[in-house]
């Protein structure tokens, strides 16, 4: 860890790890375009590792030096998606190797996960987090390669104990992957719990303006499978471009505030929705009456996060009404950005899905949040009671 690792993450990010550049003194990186870099006269490399761009990019390094140093781990990857770095890491497992993954997680990695296991041979269990011995009696001790889980889940917001988690995929000789994108290093930091690797969607709260699709990775240790992860991203080849990697910690420097307020959003508009009268439920980990709460206080510091669920008395027809009648919150996918959005979940998923057909997903932004709740009213005054 650098020398100033006592330093509070919001002052970490606001100055994007003291990010001043070398020649200009600016305190705004440039953006490196060039993919190739010259040799000098012995025909070495200028600066070590600079070579092509699909292996290396300095505009890279600032963004991927702060990850790092926000989730107290030894190396950050920058990927083209929060998908390409998920799947990096189950592309770097042999065949027969085993994983485990939660039966409730983001619905796009898992049918990464059908398809890529049992086209390659890996062998893929999935668990009940809800279950107090659901990850223990999933994994197999000296097979199980990788122990996923996602906390707080898409989207039930199910808090997930990343510590215990760790203890049981340890003892079997797994390594313990968190996809902690709707935590964000601000409210938990899993190495800190325990965890081998911490994976985000950048695309989400990180770059948090709704304009780039990114993904990153962070390891405990760099160890051979980071080796194996560097090498899947090199020859993949599912590498960020520098301008969105620059966007991206451009949108990092503020990511305290707006997690902040996104947080403080959620809590007022899931305590407004717990008492309206067109809601049979509402899932937040910021609720009493949320099966997380509990574990949430003690995991997440200073917030329960920004996203929400609310479950809209009626059918599909009735949620998914509700969700074009808001004019503030905006009908789309995705979450994590400066806009609010709203969602009907299963339309997304699809009929395989498990989510309940009357769910509404809420991306809560930073608006000031009388406004949310008075766009909420007004889009639930039309839901029969
Ligand atoms: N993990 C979570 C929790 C997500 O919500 C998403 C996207 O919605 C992903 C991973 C995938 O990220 P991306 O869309 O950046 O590939």
């Amino acid at each position: 860890m650098p020398e100033d690792s006592k330093e509070h993450v919001a002052t970490l990010l606001a100055s994007a790890g003291h990010c001043i550049d070398q020649h200009s003194g600016g305190v705004s990186p440039t953006i490196e375009l060039s993919t190739t870099y010259a040799r000098d006269s012995r025909y070495e490399h200028r600066l070590p590792g600079l070579s092509y761009s699909r292996d290396a990019n300095p505009t890279y390094r600032p963004a991927e030096t702060l990850l790092a140093r926000l989730e107290t781990g030894e190396d950050a990857l920058l990927f083209s998606s929060g998908l390409a770095a998920a799947t990096a890491i189950f592309k770097s497992l042999r065949s027969g190797d085993h994983v485990v993954a939660p039966k409730i997680m983001y619905h796009g990695l898992r049918d990464f996960l059908n398809a890529h296991c049992e086209r390659f041979g890996i062998r893929l269990d999935y668990f009940d987090a809800r279950e107090p011995d659901g990850l223990s009696r999933a994994v197999r001790p000296g097979e199980t390669k990788i122990v996923w889980i996602e906390t707080p889940c898409n989207p039930t917001w199910d808090v997930t104990d990343i510590s215990g988690a760790a203890e049981i995929a340890h003892a079997a000789g797994a390594r313990l992957a968190v996809d902690s994108t709707v935590a964000t290093p601000v409210l938990t930091r899993p190495i800190e719990h325990g965890a081998d690797l911490v994976m985000h969607s950048a695309t989400k709260y990180l770059n948090g303006h709704g304009d780039v699709v990114a993904g990153a990775l962070v390891c405990r240790k760099a160890d051979p499978l980071w080796d194996a992860i560097r090498f899947e991203r090199k020859h993949g080849g599912a590498v960020l471009g520098p301008f969105e990697a620059w966007l991206l910690l451009r949108g990092m420097r503020t990511l305290w505030i707006r997690v902040e307020k996104s947080c403080d959003n959620a809590l007022a508009v899931a305590r407004y929705l717990e008492s309206h009268p067109a809601v049979e439920r509402v899932l937040y980990p910021g609720l009493a009456s949320h099966p997380g709460h509990e574990l949430a206080k003690r995991q997440m510091r200073g917030g329960f996060g920004g996203m929400l669920s609310m479950l809209v008395k009626g059918d599909a027809e009735t949620a998914r009404a509700v969700a074009t009648r808001t004019r503030v919150f905006v009908p789309a996918t995705s979450l994590g950005g400066v806009e609010s959005l709203i969602e009907h979940r299963a339309s997304v998923e699809g009929p395989a899905s498990p989510i309940p057909p009357n769910l509404l997903r809420l991306s809560l932004g930073i608006e000031e949040k009388t406004d949310l709740i008075a766009d909420l009213e007004a889009a639930l005054a039309a839901v029969p009671r």
